[in-house]
């Protein structure tokens, strides 16, 4: 079915619509008392319009459906919820986890995807930043900030190079930074990777430059000059609004450079 859905500005397009809002629509019939309903059925209790319920990450949602369910409950943390918690068990929360559950909030933001339409994301972060972190998304959001997507790292199994190759924005994720001892910001979700594909981490190893992601060697040199989507520069929208509400910048870094990562100073 194709309905009317709006990007992220305001304007409208066409597009083929996804299941859920044929079941939202259903919902809405149910209401009203029609020949063919089913005398026999039990009424659905009234649930509170809930994004969980609703709509997965990755999912490109309509005007309409962001209209009834409010724009400000489109941008929420709550605990983690009993879920994403199991979901979360041997990746990004091994075994060997220090943090405790109460210490990470889980996130659902709504963001610009890379046509400009409003797609559901979801991340996991420490609870002293989420609040600023929503904040922060939602200006993102307003302002049509493009974030490809954003899916729990352990949609790839807690591998941080699968979901930066994959360009996915993530946080917690408890592990070591890449080929040190050292525990990450990351994994205190203290620490925010943004459209990595395009902004790589680029460690310096035996005096040499190393791309991570692989994939983001495009990306990774001449940052001044070229040109391509997503990139990350002093000046960019996502690096005023972190470093405003006090994160550190990896593209700032003296030696070694992150341009994907927004960290918190304690
Ligand atoms: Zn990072």
């Amino acid at each position: 079915m194709a309905m009317t859905l709006a990007s992220c500005g305001g304007a409208t397009y066409e597009e083929t619509r996804s299941n859920n809002s044929a079941a939202a629509k259903t919902e809405r019939n149910s209401e009203k008392s029609t020949p063919d309903a089913k005398q026999t059925e039990q009424p659905t209790p009234q649930k509170p319009t809930s994004l969980t319920d609703r709509w997965t990450a990755g999912q490109v949602v309509s005007q309409a459906e962001i209209d009834v369910t409010g724009i400000d409950n489109c941008f929420t943390s709550t605990e983690i919820p009993d879920a994403i918690f199991a979901k979360m068990q041997g990746k990004s929360w091994p075994d060997n986890c220090t943090l405790k559950r109460s210490d990470l909030r889980y996130l659902r933001l709504l963001h610009c995807n890379a046509d400009g339409k409003p797609q559901m994301g979801e991340l996991v972060v420490n609870q002293k930043i989420a609040d600023k972190v929503v904040k922060i998304f939602r200006e993102l959001y307003d302002r049509q900030y493009r974030i490809e997507k954003m899916h729990l790292i352990d949609e790839y199994d807690g591998n941080d190079d699968a979901s930066m190759a994959d360009n996915n924005t993530s946080s917690f994720n408890f592990r070591f930074v890449p080929g040190t001892k050292n525990i990450s910001k990351h994994s205190y979700g203290l620490a925010i990777d943004i459209n990595p594909l395009y902004n790589p981490y680029i460690p310096i190893r035996n005096g040499k430059p190393h791309v991570m992601p692989p994939n983001g060697e495009p990306y990774a040199f001449n940052r001044d000059t070229a040109q391509f989507p997503y990139k990350i520069t002093r000046d960019d929208l996502a690096c005023q609004l972190f470093r405003k509400a006090g994160f550190n910048w990896g593209g700032s870094w003296p030696r070694s450079k992150d341009y994907q990562h927004f960290q918190w100073v304690e």
